[in-house]
């Protein structure tokens, strides 16, 4: 890979400052109760950004009880869909206004690329807003025809007071896969953003307030996930948690929940998806296609196409186009327009992707290209392609959430889904073909929440997405993303003259 160089670039965007590094409880911007703070890093370099207010269980508990309040005694979940829609959609054009200052946020927050993060994600979320804010007015019931002398209906109800507990990857774009439907739906909320990437959720918070949303619907409270985010999921006060994350902490979260009040949880975990190319493929698109899968968002991504599997038949032509396509992957300043890939999101992430880097070698995997660090400052590392890799190496089957692409070759179609339903995970997986019967067995045979057919992290925010086996249940986006929020009631009286 080609680096520019990393760190130093001189951008016309200008660095924000910061201007809110408290929890946002009850509509306030708030210290912490214990009154800690913690540090936030930029990847670009490894220094520190800023110091911000560090919630805690107390912090927790006053967060919860303000949502309490907001849902059982507030206007929010009282007042008419259509009205909860029409805040959505101002709050939707306040962060289109400052895209600006929130892309480059994010980009010092968690070393995304700007451009991307201006143009698409942001625009995104917002519209992600919006799409929910149409729906709101449009959730109801259905009326039973009973088998008895009865009438019934149904009434769709907002579940209560919700946890949402977000990742480090994409803080803008889960922020919103998750406040959106819960805000339609009529919920109350307490978001507990990733400890690395705090800064856009307040200015949300901020901009909540701003576009009307009433205090204590939207709370943000920042800080680590054994105490914040703990808080969150044993609180018997909170009515539900929507997590994404790891699968490790997944399991901790079904848990607590366990442990508390059973609130129901969806999760969104993590992936080790098979990317499958057969021998009719334009081999230059499809080696295109599989690195920009595998290495969007510098490969911490859940659904990267991380296991890349190519029929024999073009395997030799495709190995050498994908090494070349990865050496000419422009690494460095995420705010430098020319780059692909900026810096990996802390210390601790960067050190675990080397880590798996070194473990593929002492696994006898080939390492074809990449491989090592690329700057002496900040986070960043190059490319990376194995072949000889098996499903039962671990860097086979791990996530590694970094730029590591594992290669591997097949012969039949068996074979390809054998390989690809090896795997704990069932997040999502990529075919490239132009024969429709193969696209249309191989889509229904592999166990994941998506496929993409001759393309790949084709998301839309009506398009339903969430985990097979490992990966997690509930969806997200779509419809079916509002359910998560919702609850049926059913409501049953008898007839005139009926027996009752
Ligand atoms: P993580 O699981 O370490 O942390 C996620 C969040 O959970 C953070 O806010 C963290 O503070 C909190 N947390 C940690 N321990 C907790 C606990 N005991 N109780 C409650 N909360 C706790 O994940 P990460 O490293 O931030 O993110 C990377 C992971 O997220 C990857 O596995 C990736 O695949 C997954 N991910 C999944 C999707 C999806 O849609 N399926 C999307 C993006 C990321």
């Amino acid at each position: 890979a080609t680096h520019s160089n990393g760190g130093s670039y001189e951008s016309s965007v200008k660095i924000p400052t910061i201007k809110f590094n408290k929890l946002f409880i009850n509509g306030e911007f708030v210290d912490s109760v214990s009154g800690k703070t913690f540090e936030t890093v930029d990847p670009r370099t490894g220094e520190v950004i800023a110091r911000i207010a560090e919630g805690d269980k107390e912090d927790i508990d006053l967060a919860v009880k303000a949502a309490r309040h907001a849902f059982d005694h507030g206007p929010w979940p009282r007042m008419s869909g259509f009205a909860r829609g029409r805040i959505m959609m101002k709050f939707a054009d306040l962060i289109e206004q400052n895209v600006e200052e929130l892309a480059a946020l994010e980009t010092i927050d968690a070393g995304k690329l700007f451009g991307v993060v201006k143009d698409r994600e942001i625009p995104s979320a917002a519209n992600h807003l919006r799409y929910y804010a149409g729906a709101a007015d449009k959730i109801h019931g259905e009326v039973l025809k009973m088998s008895r002398e009865l009438q019934g209906y149904t009434l769709r109800e907002p579940i209560g007071v919700v946890g949402l507990i977000t990742p480090w990857n994409y803080p803008t774009t889960i922020f919103f896969t998750k406040v959106s439907p819960a805000m339609a739906a009529g919920c109350t909320m307490i978001v507990k953003p990733a400890e690395q990437t705090p800064l856009t959720a307040l200015f949300y918070a901020h901009l909540a307030k701003l576009a009307g949303i009433p205090d204590g619907v939207l709370n943000v409270v920042p800080g680590y996930g054994p105490t914040a985010g703990a808080a969150i999921t044993s609180h018997m006060d909170v009515d539900k948690v929507c997590f994404t994350g790891s699968t490790e902490v997944g399991r901790e979260i079904m848990k607590a929940s366990g442990n508390s009040n059973l609130k129901p949880v969806t999760l969104e975990l993590g992936g080790k998806s098979p990317f499958l190319i057969f021998d009719d493929a334009d081999v230059n698109a499809a080696a295109d296609l599989a690195l920009s899968g595998a290495l969007m968002n510098k490969g911490e991504i859940c659904v990267a196409s991380s296991r890349v599997y190519v029929q024999e038949g073009i395997y030799d032509e495709f190995l050498p186009k994908l090494v070349e396509k990865a050496k000419a992957w422009v690494v460095g300043d995420p705010f430098d327009p020319k780059v692909c890939q900026g810096p990996q999101v802390d210390k601790t992430q960067y050190d675990k992707i080397l880590s798996y880097i070194e473990h593929g070698k002492r696994e006898g995997a080939t390492m074809v290209t990449g491989g090592k660090p690329l700057s002496d400052k900040g986070y960043y590392i190059e490319p990376t392609i194995f072949t000889n890799v098996t499903e039962d190496m671990l860097i086979g089957k791990d996530e590694i959430f970094g730029p590591v692409i594992c290669l591997m070759k097949f012969r039949t179609i068996e074979e390809a889904i054998q390989r690809a339903n090896n795997t704990r995970y069932g997040l999502a997986a990529g075919i490239v073909t132009k024969d429709l019967n193969v696209a249309n067995t191989v889509s229904r045979s592999i166990r994941a929440g998506t496929i993409w057919i001759n393309c790949y992290s084709a998301f839309d925010v009506d398009c339903p997405t969430g985990g097979y086996k490992m990966s997690g249940f509930g969806r997200e986006k779509g419809l079916e993303g509002l359910n998560e929020y919702l609850q049926t009631k059913s409501v049953v009286t008898p007839l005139y003259n009926s027996p009752w």
